[in-house]
């Protein structure tokens, strides 16, 4: 039986941009919307042009893509012609393939947001989409609050997306605008819209206030509907949108609905799934959530000694989908509670070849329970752990020694008469035979020391010169007696591959200084740099 076309609808650009501390550059935007549609995304919606000068630009420019691209914006005002309403003009010029109009369909809304009559709404509503098909644009129709508005008065939300359905919208999308629709009234409400409109011109927008959006996109694909809106990493106001980065794979892996579905997004676009998700929250500056279904560092992971010892033997005993089919890795991690065989995995997984009656690996084991017992915690820094069993294992090559080094923080006042704080570290190295001596200011004392440490390895230089430190982060533990500073230093390369290395000290330059040289050491030894 052929499987039925399911279409994804990216609104991560005009909802998203709604997110607390988000504020897309037109070149984010132009970034994410080609990251989109690499990924096979079919609609991917801008913005809003003329809301504001970012959008009107993106809707001016000229762009590449294969998804449809979409412009958002409001129905002609009430009480005004569709010819005589200068925003709807503006929608309608604007360089989109599809038109994606905003309408209510709660009459408690009409009647206290627009202030007008339940009559004049719905001939907004006719009169744009006539409009917009006029100029040849896909037109699809997103109706506001209508689950609200369909508990309120049934009759007057399924009136509002008929008139859309009846002047030709491709979709009529159901918005669960407060997001407190639960999943089973989505899906018994959509039952009932799709007796009258075909499911396959029915689309769900789900908010995530009871944290259901997901369960209530799915809800309402089950009733009928066939398009989800939503954003990635489920970007979005107040909770966010139902997040597409879990919902592209339950589409694709799940045999529920990869039996019956097809979505635009191949076996091969899966793939790319961890890297755009954490490509996004890149370009947001902030840290990627470890936890997040499907691409969380976490999502693979598992601690217990038991589960690991089957997981080598049999992946599948642990996990609910393989974790390659969407970019991610599997992950044994290396705790207090560890046996050999979580040992044994790791080491296999990483690459390293042992025998479990190597000696080697008992001492391993040890070294990491007395590591783990002042603070480290090596299953959040898979580097360092790496470097650790290589080194106890088998050679790491002493590539460099730092001989000294030197941080120096300095208030003082600048030649201006302001208030600066500067400062200096310098590292002074022996790469073989060379002595090396490398000063740098930083906005900071780990910023400057991590310049001054990187500036010149002489021979070595070549090999991290695409490194960066994408987060730092600091927690201070009360072992024992004294407080101790635990630091974990994420970085990246230029191949987008990440890693995480840490350090442990009563210090917290000395703690930051360990997870620095982890992370070089670790490169050095990943990119095959000799002896
Ligand atoms: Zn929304």
């Amino acid at each position: 039986m052929a499987r039925e076309r399911l279409y994804l609808f990216d609104t991560t650009l005009r909802d998203g941009a709604q997110t607390n501390g988000v504020d897309f550059t037109l070149a984010d935007k132009l970034a994410i919307a080609g990251m989109l549609d690499e990924l096979g995304i079919d609609y991917v919606e801008g913005g809003y042009p003329g809301a504001n000068p970012t959008d009107t630009e993106l809707f001016a420019s000229d762009r590449n893509f294969d998804t449809t691209f979409t412009a958002f914006g409001m129905t002609r005002r009430p009480g005004r012609s569709a010819s005589n309403d200068p925003g709807l003009a503006a929608l309608l010029e604007a360089k989109a393939d599809a038109v994606c109009f905003v309408a209510k369909a709660w009459d408690y809304h009409v009647r206290v947001a627009l202030e007008t009559t339940n009559e004049e709404n719905i001939a907004s509503i006719r009169d744009s989409v006539k409009a917009a098909k006029a100029k040849g644009k896909e037109v699809l129709l997103d109706c506001e609050h209508f689950f609200d508005g369909y508990k309120a008065n049934p009759q007057y939300a399924l009136s509002c997306a008929r008139a859309a359905y009846a002047e030709g919208a491709r979709w009529v999308v159901l918005c669960d605008t407060n997001g407190g629709t639960l999943p089973h009234e989505v899906e018994a409400i959509v039952a009932e819209v799709v007796r009258t409109i075909p499911g396959d011109h029915v689309g769900i927008h789900a908010h995530n206030d009871t944290e259901q959006a997901v369960a209530n996109s799915f809800a309402a694909v089950r009733a009928g509907a066939r398009q989800i809106q939503g954003t990635l990493n489920g970007l979005g106001e107040r909770c966010g949108n139902a997040n597409l980065v879990s919902i592209i794979p339950t589409l694709k892996l799940k045999p529920e609905y990869s039996g019956m579905f097809q979505i635009g997004v191949s076996d091969a676009q899966l793939k790319k799934l961890v890297h755009v998700s954490h490509e996004l929250d890149e370009r947001l500056n902030r840290s990627s959530n470890r936890n997040a279904p499907y691409v969380g560092d976490s999502a693979f992971a598992t601690k217990a000694g038991i589960h690991a010892s089957a997981i080598a033997k049999e992946p599948a005993t642990y996990e609910h989908v393989a974790p390659e089919a969407v970019g991610n890795k599997r992950k044994i991690m290396v705790s207090e509670q560890a046996g050999k065989s979580n040992i044994l995995a790791e080491l296999e997984r990483i690459g390293i070849k042992a025998d479990k009656d190597d000696p080697g690996i008992a001492r391993l084991l040890e070294l990491v329970k007395e590591r783990e017992t002042i603070g480290y915690a090596y299953e959040a820094a898979d580097a360092s752990f790496e470097l650790l069993a290589r080194r106890t294992l088998g050679k790491v090559p002493n590539y460099f020694d730092v001989t000294q080094f030197d941080v120096n923080v300095e208030q003082r006042n600048n030649a201006k008469g302001e208030r600066v704080t500067v400062t200096l570290a310098v590292v002074k190295l022996k790469v073989g035979d060379d002595n090396m001596i490398s000063a740098a200011e930083g906005n900071g004392p780990v910023n400057a020391l991590d310049l001054a440490l990187r500036k010149d390895l002489g021979k070595y230089q070549k090999y991290i010169e695409g490194l960066s430190l994408v987060d730092y982060r600091v927690r201070i533990l009360n072992g024992g007696t004294e407080a101790v500073t635990r630091v974990l230093i994420e970085s990246e390369d230029e191949a987008g591959e990440r890693w995480t290395t840490i350090g442990v000290s009563a210090n917290i330059i000395d703690a930051s200084f360990q997870a620095l040289m982890d992370s070089i050491i670790y490169k050095l030894v990943k990119s095959g740099a000799p002896a």
